[in-house]
């Protein structure tokens, strides 16, 4: 096996000769994609190279098109779990990082419940579990540990049913321990493909080891792990050089597993404590990353795309038109985070009964949250801009309960039959979730998109039946229905 699929000359080449590629030559490859064709590397490089505002333009209109295709109006809503800042590694860019000094936690499991509760009651269903590295503190068993309390925990109408895990890279027996514990989706970023880069922001620990990182997919896919979500995080090396290893990573496992990733995150670098967002010479800028998002959303039509509140209110609203399929809201990343804040909110408003959804989700803890978030609306908040905006939020976690992951997704998705699934499930979650923390304001409100989206499901069957199960969750008589 070739442990190093990144040729960092190749995409160094294919960059330099990006610069030269004509304005006709990049019109003819946006007619390409505007059809549906896949794009080449050296195509891909042209579109990312480009400056022309005009054709910038287009790739937004081409990315826009392509994402009303596939994922209709539906944005996958989760939230990130921390349960340790404990780390040995050093990354120069992460406030958990082992030389910054600060009083480290790891939740214990009554803690963690106390989180998840606050996650339930925002109507959270699916979860990205995140964690520094540390044996000691925060060991696989550990993980496990956590996963296992979190699906077992029922509070109220809230359940989490899917739990994707955002751990560092690891050996192939505990993904195979990560399989058997059903975790969702196993994500990872690489951070950089630049190898001199990586080199240089990874001062010391485990994950300074360059392909031991790389292949961590390989070793998840070879335990049994079939949805793997990459990303990389902008602002460390050229963005255009990650943009094009993210896409041969992709490449490298369609070939070797016959599936790619599941999801690409496209996190892009904050301020955090313990680091100066100034020591970082290749930050990119708004237009800079929108023109990464849409043409990442053109290279691989199928794979969701990841945004975190790591970005403004503006920048989320502006990408969700640009290929966004999955949004985190109401997030805090900090341990413990979630009651800390909740705490925070009972003690100004003075009343021991105030729920936490409903009130801002201002984050007062004066502790070491990973980065500083930068959309800090609470997630009732974000739900309700983004039906005014005429999106669905979808609570779906059904692919995963029904066993379409890996290859079995993809060939839903591209067989376009993705239309009489994720929109009835989107339907139905989203109608759970208003019957379960809306008022009759917001109930309403669901009720006329969903009564706007109900004829576009295309297969008649679905149709009548989520109908019915849509009236069965109003009155109370049925949930958790899926396609
Ligand atoms: N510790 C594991 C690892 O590093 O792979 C798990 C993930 S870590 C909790 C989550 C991610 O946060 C990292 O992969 C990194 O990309 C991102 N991150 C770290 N510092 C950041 C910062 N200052 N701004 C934005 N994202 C950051
Ligand atoms: Fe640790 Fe992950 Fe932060 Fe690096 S990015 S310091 S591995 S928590």
């Amino acid at each position: 096996m070739d442990s190093n699929f990144i040729n960092q000359k190749y995409i160094e080449d294919l960059l330099e000769e990006a610069q030269f590629s004509n304005d006709e030559n990049i019109s003819c490859s946006l007619n390409k994609a505007d059809k549906g064709a896949a794009l080449t590397h050296s195509e891909i490089a042209a579109l990312l190279k480009t400056q022309n505002p005009q054709h910038i333009e287009r790739i937004y209109e081409i990315a826009g098109k392509i994402k009303k295709k596939i994922y209709g109006n539906r944005i996958v809503m989760f939230a990130p779990l921390y349960v340790s800042n404990f780390c040995v590694n050093r990354c120069a860019y992460c406030s958990f990082n082992h030389g910054h000094n600060f009083k480290r936690r790891v939740l214990t499991m009554d803690e963690l419940r106390e989180e998840v509760k606050i996650l339930e009651m925002m109507g959270h269903k699916r979860l990205a579990l995140e964690a520094g590295e540390y044996e000691k503190e925060c060991s696989i068993d550990y993980i496990l540990e956590c996963i296992k309390t979190i699906y077992e925990m029922k509070f109220k109408n809230g359940e989490i049913r899917r739990i994707n895990v955002n751990i560092a890279a690891t050996t192939t027996e505990n993904y195979q321990k990560l399989k058997n514990a059903k975790i969702g989706t196993y994500i990872l970023f690489q951070e950089t493909y630049h190898e001199p880069t990586y080199d240089k922001v990874h001062l010391a620990g485990p994950k300074k080891d360059y392909l031991w990182h790389l292949n961590a997919f390989d070793r998840a896919q070879d335990a049994g792990i079939d949805d793997v979500g990459g990303g990389v995080l902008f602002g460390l090396a050229d963005p255009y050089f990650d943009v094009m290893g993210l896409l041969l990573h992709n490449e490298h496992l369609e070939k070797k597993y016959n599936t790619g990733f599941h999801t690409i995150s496209v996190p892009r670098l904050c301020p955090a404590a313990g680091m100066n967002i100034d020591d970082f010479p290749n930050l990119v800028n708004d237009d800079t990353f929108a023109k990464i998002v849409a043409i990442i959303r053109i290279a691989v039509p199928f794979t969701g795309m990841i945004l975190s509140t790591r970005e403004n209110h503006d920048m989320r609203k502006k990408l969700l038109r640009l290929g966004i399929s999955q949004i985190s809201a109401g997030s805090n990343t900090e341990v413990g985070g979630y009651a800390q804040a909740a705490l925070s909110r009972r003690i100004e408003s003075n009343s021991l009964s105030s729920t936490t959804e409903g009130s801002h989700a201002r984050r007062e803890s004066t502790s070491n949250p990973q980065f500083i978030v930068n959309d800090e609306r609470s997630a009732v908040s974000i739900i309700n801009e983004l039906i005014d905006d005429n999106f669905i939020p979808s609570f779906c976690t059904a692919c995963y309960r029904g066993g379409r992951t890996g290859d079995r997704f993809m060939s839903l998705a591209k067989s376009g039959e993705i239309g009489n699934v994720c929109l009835p499930n989107a339907l139905m979650t989203l109608c759970e979730y208003s019957m379960d923390y809306g008022d009759d304001t917001f109930r309403k409100k669901t009720k006329t998109i969903i009564e706007n989206e109900i004829p576009h499901i295309a297969n008649e069957t679905i149709r009548q039946k989520t109908i019915e199960n849509i009236t069965k969750i109003h009155s109370g008589k049925g949930r958790d229905f899926f396609v």
